[in-house]
């Protein structure tokens, strides 16, 4: 995911929106967006007063937002979207469908992270093994039959100990199955636009790459 070192709660101001990057605080009333809902700077709260944004103002927010949402770099955003534009179907429910099948999501999704970041950082400390191999690399995009588990001697570590009681196999979402006892999933299929409950208007973001 990558790295900003300024507060990451400044990006959710920015795009307008909560993008949960900081776990439990999240859900909390520490919320910097439920306190200060306005861009950061000193400008921040004129700004919801200003006329309205242009059209290319309202994509590049966009695009932003999913590339944050995600915590990845341009670079890579705008492959993941040269690549969807080859695929059959829609672009932009491509680059979502691609997003969603990245580890650091999955492992997110499932529960054993709180946050896509807290999820990209135990895959890069080796925590989880996909088919049996230990995969260290949070871009990797599963695929369907895929099993992801949380290695033998990482269970018994404090967080994945205590993540094991609160984990709801209810909330995961349909695509994949989640044993929580054995701290375990299997990706029972892709994606499909409608597993993916993220508030974002992709064919906006097509549209900021199509210009
Ligand atoms: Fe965003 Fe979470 Fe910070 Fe709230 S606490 S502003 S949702 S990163």
């Amino acid at each position: 995911m990558a790295r900003f070192v300024d507060s990451v709660c400044k990006l959710c101001r920015r795009e307008g929106g909560k993008l949960f990057l900081k776990g439990d605080r999240c859900y909390s009333a520490k919320c910097a967006y439920e306190k200060r809902a306005y861009a950061p700077g000193m400008h921040g709260r004129q700004g919801q007063f200003r006329r309205k944004e242009s059209d290319y103002g309202v994509q590049l927010r966009e695009k932003q937002k999913m590339r944050r949402l995600y915590g990845i770099f341009e670079r890579q955003f705008r492959r993941y979207f040269h690549q969807a534009q080859r695929q059959k179907g829609l672009t932009g429910v491509n680059l979502l469908i691609t997003l969603e099948r990245r580890l650091d999501n999955v492992v997110y999704r499932l529960g054993l992270a709180s946050s896509r970041p807290q999820a990209r950082q135990f895959i890069n400390h080796g925590h989880f093994t996909v088919n049996g191999h230990k995969t260290n690399i949070a871009s990797f995009l599963v695929a369907e039959g895929d099993e992801i588990v949380v290695r033998e001697k990482s269970q018994k570590t404090t967080h994945f100990k205590q993540v094991q009681k609160v984990l709801d196999d209810g909330r995961v979402p349909n695509w994949l199955k989640l044993d929580s006892g054995n701290l375990a999933a299997k990706v029972l299929a892709l994606p499909q636009r409608d597993h993916i409950d993220v508030t974002l208007n992709e064919q906006l973001v097509v549209e900021y790459y199509s210009r």
